[in-house]
């Protein structure tokens, strides 16, 4: 599954974002409770409507979505990277992560300690950004040494690390996280298993007071600027809000968040937003038994979207037979969209697109 780390200074919501997130009924429902596989990973189901609307219409006895895992990293402070606090630990989850979720705090509260003495989020980033970039460069400096003797071959795999540790460390000696270096699509896998820590695409979440979370405030909208600059994206959250949403059902989550003049919780917007940033979508198994979502990577063909349910699927592929999300609402299930026309049959080089509704056929 995608993990999806929390990080931020002490104090600035980190710990009541994570809460919120992995307690909320949402998570809680269907068919996997929630689980706490350490005291700070935690499942959540990843909201989606479409999902509901399929079971209705086949009659699903069971829903099943998505999944993602939030772990809230906690102890990055600055002189992290010497391994003063809890240092390396922290720095070793970060690695297992797939995308960072940076809280910032952007808001005042004089009850409420902040770590370096004044708001603001912008050198917030600055501090824990410089942190991971200093045990970037660490790790870079090791690894390119270790590489030395290696090099005297002939060995391309060390050649290629060489030349992917030189261009990160050139952007970072440069002040630039190694996320904004170029990588071509041949050295994409290698890239990613140098695990920089800088490498990791970026959500900054700005934690606001209740009374900001529709429209932000000051301290957002500087944030929302540097991560324009960067190419970052934002998400804007109360997690005070969150945690209060989290203790109520359905509905009056809803009500509340009307009250709060929001449309939907900041959780889904940030789950979402996590779904963007690593480039994911969803496709559809739906039947009688169950309506299923399942994650891939945006620009998955056929063969390799069926091996994520099971290996069998992917090494004895046939076909899929494939109805568009929006087909599938407008014939009323399956069999209206088939007589409709709608229902393809889509061979291996199918890429999937997302709300297909996609049943395989495979050899065993
Ligand atoms: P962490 O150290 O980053 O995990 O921070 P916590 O989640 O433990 O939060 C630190 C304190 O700030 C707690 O007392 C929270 O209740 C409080 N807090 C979190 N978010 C907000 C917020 O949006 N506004 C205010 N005023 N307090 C908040």
């Amino acid at each position: 599954g995608f993990r999806m780390g929390i990080v931020g200074l002490p104090n600035v919501g980190k710990s009541t974002l994570f809460n919120a997130l992995t307690r909320t009924a949402a998570a809680q429902a269907a068919n996997f409770p929630f689980c706490t596989i350490e005291p700070n990973v935690g499942e959540v189901n990843v909201p989606d409507k479409r999902l509901d609307v399929l079971a209705e219409i086949a009659g699903s006895q069971n829903i099943i979505p998505a999944r993602m895992t939030f772990v809230d990293i906690a102890g990055l402070v600055k002189g992290a990277s010497k391994g003063e606090g809890l240092g390396n630990q922290f720095l070793a989850n970060i690695r297992e992560t797939d995308a960072i979720a940076h809280v910032l705090r952007c808001f005042e509260d004089g009850d409420i300690t902040h770590v370096e003495g004044r708001v603001d989020p912008v050198a917030d980033a600055e501090v824990i950004e410089t942190e991971l970039m200093l045990a970037d460069l660490e790790s870079i400096e090791k690894r390119r040494a270790n590489l030395v003797r290696k090099l005297k071959g002939n060995d391309k795999e060390a050649q290629q690390q060489e030349r992917l540790l030189a261009a990160a460390q050139a952007a970072i000696e440069d002040g630039r996280p190694a996320r904004t270096v170029e990588v071509d699509a041949e050295d994409l896998k290698a890239w990613k298993m140098l695990q920089l820590l800088t490498s990791k695409p970026v959500l900054y979440v700005c934690n606001v007071n209740e009374e900001d979370a529709s429209k932000g405030n000051a301290f957002s909208a500087a944030v929302e600027k540097m991560a324009a600059e960067q190419g970052a994206g934002t998400v804007l959250i109360s997690a005070r809000i969150e945690e209060e949403i989290s203790q109520l059902d359905a509905e009056e989550a809803e009500m509340f968040l009307g009250e709060m003049g929001l449309e939907e919780a900041g959780l889904d917007r940030l789950i979402r937003a996590g779904y963007d940033l690593l480039h994911l979508e969803t496709y559809f198994t739906v039947g009688p038994k169950e309506a299923r979502a399942w994650t891939i990577k945006q620009g998955t063909a056929a063969p390799q979207a069926a091996g994520v349910i099971h290996g069998d699927f992917e090494r004895g592929f046939i076909r899929a037979e494939t109805i568009a999300y929006d087909d599938y609402v407008s014939g009323k299930g399956e069999q209206g969209a088939k007589e409709a026309g709608k229902m393809r049959a889509e061979g291996k080089s199918y890429i999937v697109k997302d709300g297909d509704v996609l049943h395989f056929l495979f050899n065993t």
